[in-house]
């Protein structure tokens, strides 16, 4: 029936052997939220603040941003949040922003690399962050994997860059006056997948872009359609390379999420819980069927399935595991 659906999809993605990962859902505005929470969702684990740039005609002002992080955590009631800051460039271009036009755009002035050329784009999109938390975040909420907003940088490629980001994320929240709030990265480039662990010692979590992860290491355009079968987040150099942030955040007890597609697959899903991820966020409609693969398998049997997968040589060999896992 559909009450016993529903209450299926509200229980938690616990392992038969009891072990839990939280599961977001990939959601850009408040309006969504509704839907995500009656999907089985916990959170938002990727809010993609770009579309608020993308929808409309010009730039959205300081005070619109506020309105809108404000809603979301309204709409959250204290759920965990995580917003990502402005990832304009490569397949995501803003016309009113009359950027430059680049021969390379996935390879150019992208994510954090654009973020620290424009601070006109960057700090009042901070500000309108960190007033939200002031104004929402109530003292004493939980800290780490629960807080209820927290902050994420997109295309990240080098430690110095996250601490210029950090450094004006401190400044702001100091004129603000706003209580601390975690500090994520995206991990999305191979080289932040390879050092993982010193980029662990500066930020307070990890998200895994599979999409662009798999776009970078595999030197695939992720919108190339002729090769869109090749691309897949499933190869074991991928997997490999978030074997490496997991292990890298673990160094410095970080917790790490995957928001790229991947996340949504059951199987896949299921490859990352293996690998060690702490959250995975998804579409809305992937919610049910990945809380529920999850409900029905042994993490000690996604350990060694993940361990197997690592070693496969092509992403045909890691596909070929599903179902022949017991
Ligand atoms: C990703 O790259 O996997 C990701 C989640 O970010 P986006 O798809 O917005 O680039
Ligand atoms: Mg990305």
């Amino acid at each position: 029936t559909q009450a016993a659906e529903a209450r299926e999809r509200a229980l938690p993605a616990r392992t038969r052997d009891g072990h839990a990962v939280a599961i977001g859902a990939n959601v850009n505005n408040p309006e969504q939220v509704p839907l995500a929470l009656d999907h089985g969702a916990e959170g938002v684990g990727l809010m993609r603040t770009e579309f608020l740039f993308l929808e409309r005609g010009d730039t959205p002002s300081e005070g619109d941003q506020y309105a809108t992080y404000s809603a979301m955590l309204a709409a959250l009631g204290g759920r965990p949040l995580i917003v990502r800051t402005l990832d304009i460039g490569g397949d995501k271009q803003v016309a009113h922003l009359h950027l430059p036009r680049e021969e390379n755009p996935f390879l150019g002035v992208r994510g954090a690399r654009l973020l620290l050329r424009r601070p006109d784009l960057m700090e009042p999109q901070l500000r309108a962050l960190y007033r939200a938390a002031k104004d929402h975040v109530p003292a004493g909420a939980p800290t780490g994997k629960d807080a209820p907003l927290s902050i994420m940088m997109p295309m990240i490629t080098s430690v110095p860059e996250v601490l210029a980001l950090r450094a004006v994320c401190e400044r702001i929240r100091g004129e603000i006056d706003a209580p601390p709030v975690p500090l994520g990265i995206m991990i999305e480039v191979p080289a932040a997948a390879i050092q993982a662990d010193a980029l662990a010692r500066h930020c307070d979590f990890f998200s895994i872009g599979t999409n662009d992860l798999t776009q970078y290491a595999l030197a695939i355009d992720r919108q190339n359609t002729e090769l869109a079968p090749e691309a897949d987040s499933l190869h074991p150099a991928v997997l490999r390379l978030i074997r490496m942030t997991c292990e890298g955040a673990a160094r410095h007890g970080r917790f790490v999420g995957v928001c790229g597609g991947i996340a949504g697959d059951p199987f896949g899903a299921s490859l990352l819980a293996g690998l060690g991820i702490d959250e995975l966020s998804m579409t809305p409609r992937d919610l049910p069927a990945v809380k529920a693969r999850l409900r029905a398998s042994n993490m000690a049997d996604l350990r060694t399935l993940a361990a197997r997968a690592c070693a496969e040589e092509d992403a045909a060999g890691v596909r070929a595991l599903d179902g022949a896992q017991s």
